[in-house]
């Protein structure tokens, strides 16, 4: 296995049981019983370590060996529950492209609360782990190559600065799953500030009772806002709050040419974290109108519309806190109104100033936001690289990139860019530095993923942990790895992503 010296052993199985240190509290269990089902993982067969992700086992104050060992593999995929695990779905509801949809966890089993020693709490939630009372139609189970895909693709995010759901661990069922041909099926541990999402607060305004709707707003606000606990309006401050996180949070994925693919209102988290990785993909060359997504037919969820299908996904939250938001309807709406007009103003304000960051500018300047709008046309009209051309305007130390270049509207650009750097007083190092610190030189290529998840399925995992050795240390502008810089040899023409699986 990688990142581990694992012994997926049986006999470790027999050995005693080290103390892994979980410390498990069960909060979430306390709120009102329609929001969650208790139910345990389906022990699986011939489970097998595939990763463990030891610095994070590490940050979470487990003990790495202990994990890795057989009694800590079986517990990560089902088959024993830790001590003091208190297995549960939770209830929530979801538009899904638009339409609303009872859900719940359906193949997904949160274990509890672990809260390290230093009082951070975190969800730990199998998923993949087998049926539960929402699983309709599904099986419960997830694919081994779809677990590794969250797990690459959360790892990278989390090491690109972006907040978001985080992995510890993969291990395969040693069972076959029908996904219109039988595939390897796996269970990803995902390690999350909380499962809190809009669906949870859609589901709980058509819940039995208000009690329930006020109940979830007061949980969120200890769990994630405690600073607007004693508002004089929860609802309204939770929902100001949330505007804020998602609105950065967007500002970031776009700041990157990151896609998520499917942003139903289930896979918007209340954190402010990253959370559902389906579909989801980077750009290759930068096109707004840009869908990994084989099911996103319309588009709905394309690269540019993200920011404004963010803001769709909150005015249901808002609707669904209405009742709380103000006694009398009209005045909750506009109150709600005022608050969700915050969004693009946040956005865009982060968003630039990440965008000067990337192009290495300290102060601003009033034209600043036509230069990167003009870069990015540039960019669109050329088919160039997103990735790519923001690393090579990073590394560029003084010399001008695009001198030998043939193309005029690069050059006319770097021009301006150039002017504009020697406007500031910073020196050209400190703005070499500010831009190799915001450009990632290693993104989670497609067909890279693509290729290491197709050799993991059979059981060649080297790929897959070259693959995450590079993806961590995204802003490395120093390592020498020129394959995994390079773009899709076609470009990424018709690359698709699947969800579901
Ligand atoms: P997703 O698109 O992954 O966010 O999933 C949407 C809903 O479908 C969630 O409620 C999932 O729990 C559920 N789901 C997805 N795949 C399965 C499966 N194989 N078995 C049961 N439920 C599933
Ligand atoms: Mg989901």
């Amino acid at each position: 296995m990688a990142n581990s010296g694992a012994k997926g052993d049986e006999a470790s199985l027999t050995t005693p049981a080290r103390e892994v240190g979980w410390r498990w509290e069960h909060t979430y269990a306390q709120l009102p019983s329609w929001l969650h089902v208790g139910v345990a993982p389906t022990p699986v067969g011939a489970p097998k370590w595939v990763i463990l992700n030891q610095v994070l086992a590490r940050e979470l104050g487990l003990a790495e060996d202990a994990l890795a060992g057989g009694v800590g593999m079986a517990s990560l995929v089902g088959n024993r529950l830790p001590a003091g695990a208190a297995p549960l779905a939770q209830a929530y509801a979801g538009h899904q492209f638009g339409h609303l949809t009872t859900l719940g966890d359906g193949r997904a089993i949160l274990l509890g609360e672990h809260v390290t020693a230093r009082g951070e709490r975190f969800d730990i939630q199998l998923k993949g782990a087998g049926p539960t009372p929402f699983s309709r139609r599904g099986d419960g189970r997830a694919t081994l190559v779809s677990m590794l895909r969250e797990y690459v693709m959360s790892e990278a995010m989390h090491s690109l600065g972006i907040p978001t759901t985080r992995s510890l661990a993969v291990v395969a069922t040693g069972e076959e799953i029908w996904r219109g041909q039988p595939r390897p099926g796996g269970v990803l541990t995902r390690v999350a500030a909380s499962h809190l999402r809009v669906g949870t607060f859609v589901g709980a305004a058509a819940g039995p009772d208000e009690a329930g709707l006020k109940a979830l707003i007061d949980y969120t606000l200890w769990r994630h806002y405690p600073e607007h606990r004693g508002a004089a309006n929860p609802a309204l401050a939770l929902f100001a709050a949330v505007v804020a996180r998602q609105a950065s949070l967007l500002a970031k994925w776009m700041l990157v040419g990151f896609v998520h693919g499917v942003m139903n209102t289930d896979n918007m988290a209340l954190s402010g974290e990253t959370i559902d990785y389906g579909p989801c993909a980077f750009l290759d060359h930068y096109d707004p109108a840009t869908v990994f997504s084989s099911i996103d037919r319309h588009g709905r969820y394309a690269f540019g519309q993200q920011p404004r299908i963010a803001q769709w996904n909150l005015a249901r939250l808002a609707e669904a806190l209405l009742p709380r938001l103000h006694a009398e309807e009209p005045v909750g709406i506009a109150l709600a109104n005022e608050a969700i007009q915050k969004f693009t103003v946040i956005f865009q304000t982060q968003w630039l100033a990440g965008m000067r960051r990337k192009l290495g500018l300290f102060n601003e300047e009033l034209e600043d936001g036509i230069l990167v709008e003009d870069l990015l046309a540039w960019m669109q009209t050329t088919k160039a690289d997103f990735t790519n051309t923001f690393a090579k305007l990073a590394r560029s130390a003084g010399e001008e990139v695009g001198a030998s270049s043939p193309d005029e509207g690069w050059r006319r650009w770097e021009a301006r860019w150039r002017a504009r750097l020697g406007r500031q007083v910073e020196s050209a190092g400190a703005a070499w530095a500010l831009r190799c610190a915001h450009c990632p030189a290693f993104i989670p290529r497609n067909h890279l993923v693509e290729a290491a998840l197709a050799a993991a399925e059979v059981g060649e995992m080297r790929d897959l942990e070259r693959l995450l050795d590079v993806v961590v240390a995204p802003y490395d502008h120093s390592r020498v790895a020129p394959e995994y810089r390079a773009p899709a040899p076609d470009g990424g023409a018709g690359y698709q992503t699947f969800c579901g699986t």
